[in-house]
């Protein structure tokens, strides 16, 4: 709830108006644990809060850290006990945790972990926040940057994400600043445009992947239903109505979209959008055979872009001795289960 849905109920509870403030304080800065913990409210009303609200837990069951570099993971079991994977990650400018805002997902991607086993259910936005939150609480740490990038199409699951969003950033709560979270989307046209008009003015990252259609269809499913012209329209759009520049997200992958034409199309696209592209390696994913470019290929097309005036990074590799790519330790605990508890066929 936010906090005038709050204060609502808590009228409708019969109980004093600051009330309201209190269980959001609780909740969004304080990160309590559990209604329990909230000792300046009368027992009574705890109790009759857990029975009407149960309160959103989010159970640790794998945590994996990095020797490399402290990127921690987290595998966590939802209230039903669905499976959800969160990042953690230490960078220069601050703390950054990703999150998943579906369990599986139905967008189909070829590359992407995520989408092996489809999609089971949206995230509610409780179940959002409680990723970011419980890793404050594990980890003690101020996390100050969140990206909307783990498993799942944020823009498939629209109005949790708005509402994840709107008690993100409530100066009442976390109170994360617009520009320090990102929603990443495969490209919902019609969904980017409707976040635009929102005006939440978040950042928003575009999985592109290829710079022709042919291509892009190949890879991306979502590529029969919107075209690439759509989408350079949807961010135009977007910056139009926020005022902030959209990243191109490009997984390379090797002898598939690594070449020079692929430099120079995807310049051409994001050339008159001023766009940031962030490149990133492909992380290879068992269950498919697609291989990144060697570090030498990767910084050459790089080179390629910058000498045509394009904004370009590469994604620093984070966590790559502990699962790293999107989905994949759900996905291997999913596979694990299903050994050890074959189905009665056997
Ligand atoms: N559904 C959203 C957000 C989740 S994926 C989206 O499509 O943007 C976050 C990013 O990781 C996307 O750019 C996605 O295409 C990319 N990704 C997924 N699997 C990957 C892999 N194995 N290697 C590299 N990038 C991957």
């Amino acid at each position: 709830m936010t906090l005038p849905e709050l204060q609502d109920t808590m009228k409708q509870m019969g109980q004093p108006a600051f009330r309201a403030g209190q269980v959001f304080d609780w909740m969004h800065r304080k990160l309590a644990p559990d209604y329990a913990s909230m000792t300046n409210l009368p027992g009574s009303l705890r109790s009759r809060l857990e029975e009407s609200f149960p309160y959103t837990r989010v159970r640790v069951i794998d945590r994996q850290i990095s020797r490399l570099d402290g990127t921690q993971k987290f595998l966590f079991a939802m209230p039903d006990d669905a499976l959800v994977e969160s990042v953690f990650m230490r960078y220069k400018f601050g703390n950054s945790v990703c999150i998943s805002s579906q369990v599986g997902c139905r967008m189909g991607c070829r590359f992407c972990a995520s989408t092996l086993d489809g999609l089971v259910r949206n995230l509610a936005p409780s179940e959002m926040l409680e990723q970011i939150y419980e890793i404050a609480r594990i980890t003690g740490e101020k996390i100050s940057h969140v990206v909307v990038m783990g498993t799942g199409e944020p823009l498939d699951n629209f109005d949790s994400l708005v509402r994840f969003l709107t008690l993100l950033t409530d100066e009442k709560g976390m109170n994360l600043s617009r520009r320090s979270i990102t929603v990443s989307t495969c490209g919902l046209v019609p969904r980017m445009r409707d976040f635009a008009d929102l005006g939440l003015s978040v950042s928003l990252a575009l999985s592109l992947h290829a710079v022709t259609d042919e291509k892009r269809r190949t890879i991306m499913p979502i590529a029969n239903t919107y075209s690439i012209a759509e989408l350079m329209d949807a961010c135009s759009y977007y910056f139009k109505k926020t005022g902030r520049q959209v990243t191109f997200e490009y997984s390379l992958i090797a002898d598939v979209n690594d070449s020079e034409e692929d430099a120079r199309g995807l310049a051409a696209l994001a050339g008159p959008l001023k766009a940031h592209i962030n490149l990133i390696p492909v992380n290879p994913v068992r269950e498919r055979n697609y291989r990144h470019p060697d570090d030498r290929a990767v910084r050459e097309f790089k080179k390629k872009l910058e000498n045509m005036g394009i904004n370009v990074s590469i994604r620093r590799v984070l966590g790559r001795d502990i699962d790293g790519a999107c989905g994949q330790l759900r996905h291997r605990r999913l596979k694990d289960a299903e050994v050890s508890a074959p189905s009665e066929q056997g």
